[in-house]
């Protein structure tokens, strides 16, 4: 039996594995780019965050999230964390549980999953991008436009349309749309949030611990408390990530509230502030030792204090103006960058319109899913990676097993 994989990356990787382990199966794993894993390379900057010891079903989303939940239970991180060092692969987790492989080379994930991709009844086809699927009687014919290759069974693995750059496209959503199957609205996350407030630039570069709310003519839409870091445009960092789905979806003013001590209340922050009107430092100085010199500045400013002033001359209402900017700084967002710079896609394929126990298609049988092309992604930490190996793995264990 030939079970044909459209895409080598993590998922697509994580099925030939999984469907060459019935030695009767003959594997071709067609991957347009000219190595396996490219994208898996980029990962986590560089030291690919392969999973998240916590990663659960309530760390995803999509329509029906809910379908992730068989995938992840049967092959959970823990299961993935065993298969990955029968391979041959030593990781270490952090204290947020998040797990990045012990030499923090994503070149080692990628190198593991090559060299065990080495087997008799795996073919990888580097450089073929196939162009189409069709039903052909009870199999598939896999065309590259070049060569057409007969396949009793299909996985369709091509990922999702984010980071562009490292190979992420429309190829799998049209595969499975020529196949009868539906999309929804495609949407970049776990991206930059661009905002056109002026001070946003002179702050570039700032890293500062914060609680983030994004708010849209003052309702809430997503909330989180993370890393925050500043950039030429806009926010980024892990928080940033974490609420950038929900953000700039439809009209309205949107705009991230930032809480840059979330530790602290306002009372407390007050308090600590007026403990230091005895001094005859310079205004400016007003939060040094609290927040990142350059953003204290700036927050002492917008909260109306001029400079050329000591901050003995402070009052008490300058005070509360200056702790509740610390405690609740609006900055206005434009839209989120594009899908260049997002990690995931938000979107996908309809999973209603596959089993998702076996990863199959209700409408075409043989045919699989897995991975990003389907409508579920995960929170920032390595929760769509852990995505890829499950759905992977649970789609070439089904899609290599003999018809009864
Ligand atoms: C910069 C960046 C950093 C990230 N960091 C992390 C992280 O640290 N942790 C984490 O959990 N997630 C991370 N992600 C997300 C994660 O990489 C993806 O969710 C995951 O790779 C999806 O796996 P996939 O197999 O579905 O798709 P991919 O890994 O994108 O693989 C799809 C493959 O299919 C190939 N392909 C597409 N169409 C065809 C075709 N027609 N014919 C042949 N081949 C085709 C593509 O070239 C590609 O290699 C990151 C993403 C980016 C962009």
């Amino acid at each position: 039996m030939t079970v044909g994989i459209i895409g080598g990356g993590a998922s697509g990787m994580a099925a030939a594995l999984a469907a060459a382990e019935n030695p009767d199966v003959q594997v071709l794993l067609f991957e347009r780019q000219a190595r396996v894993g490219r994208k898996l390379q980029a990962t986590g900057n560089g030291r690919c965050n392969l999973t998240n010891l916590h990663a659960s079903r309530q760390g995803y989303h999509g329509s029906e999230a809910a379908f992730a939940q068989t995938a992840l239970s049967a092959f959970g991180p823990e299961k993935t964390l065993e298969w990955f060092r029968g391979l041959g692969l030593l990781t270490v987790a952090e204290p947020s549980g998040r797990v990045y492989p012990y030499s923090d080379q994503a070149n080692s994930v990628v190198d593991i999953l090559r060299f065990a991709l080495e087997k008799p009844n795996i073919r990888v086809l580097a450089g073929v991008e196939v162009a189409k699927v069709r039903h052909v009687g009870a199999g598939f014919s896999v065309d590259s436009g070049q060569e057409a290759f007969a396949c009793d069974r299909v996985i369709i693995a091509c990922g999702g349309l984010a980071g562009t750059k490292l190979g992420g496209s429309m190829s799998g959503y049209k595969l499975l749309g020529k196949l009868g199957h539906h999309s929804t609205r495609l949407r970049p996350a776990l991206v930059q949030i661009k905002s056109n407030w002026g001070g946003v630039a002179g702050l570039k570069g700032v890293r500062a611990n914060c609680h983030a709310r994004i708010l849209c003519d003052g309702e809430l839409h997503a909330q989180s408390t993370g890393e925050l870091q500043f950039t030429e445009y806009g926010l980024s960092g892990p928080v940033i990530f974490e609420v950038s789905r929900d953000a700039c979806q439809g009209h309205g003013d949107w705009i991230c509230r930032l809480d840059f001590l979330p530790d602290l209340s306002e009372e407390e922050l007050l308090e600590e502030l007026k403990r230091r009107t005895a001094t005859t430092l310079p205004v400016e100085e007003l939060l040094t030792g609290i927040l990142h010199n350059r953003l204290g500045r700036v927050l002492t400013k917008a909260a109306g204090i001029r400079g050329g002033r000591q901050i003995r001359e402070l009052t008490n209402g300058e005070l509360t103006a200056v702790s509740q900017a610390v405690k609740a700084f609006d900055i206005p967002l434009t839209e989120p960058m594009g899908m260049d710079s997002a990690q995931v896609t938000a979107g996908g394929i309809l999973t209603d319109e596959f089993d998702p126990a076996t990863m199959e298609s209700r409408m075409v049988p043989g045919l699989y899913a897995c991975g990003e092309v389907l409508d579920i992604d995960g929170d920032c930490g390595g929760y769509n990676l852990q995505w890829a190996w499950s759905s992977g793995r649970m789609a070439g264990l089904h899609a290599g097993k003999e018809a009864k």
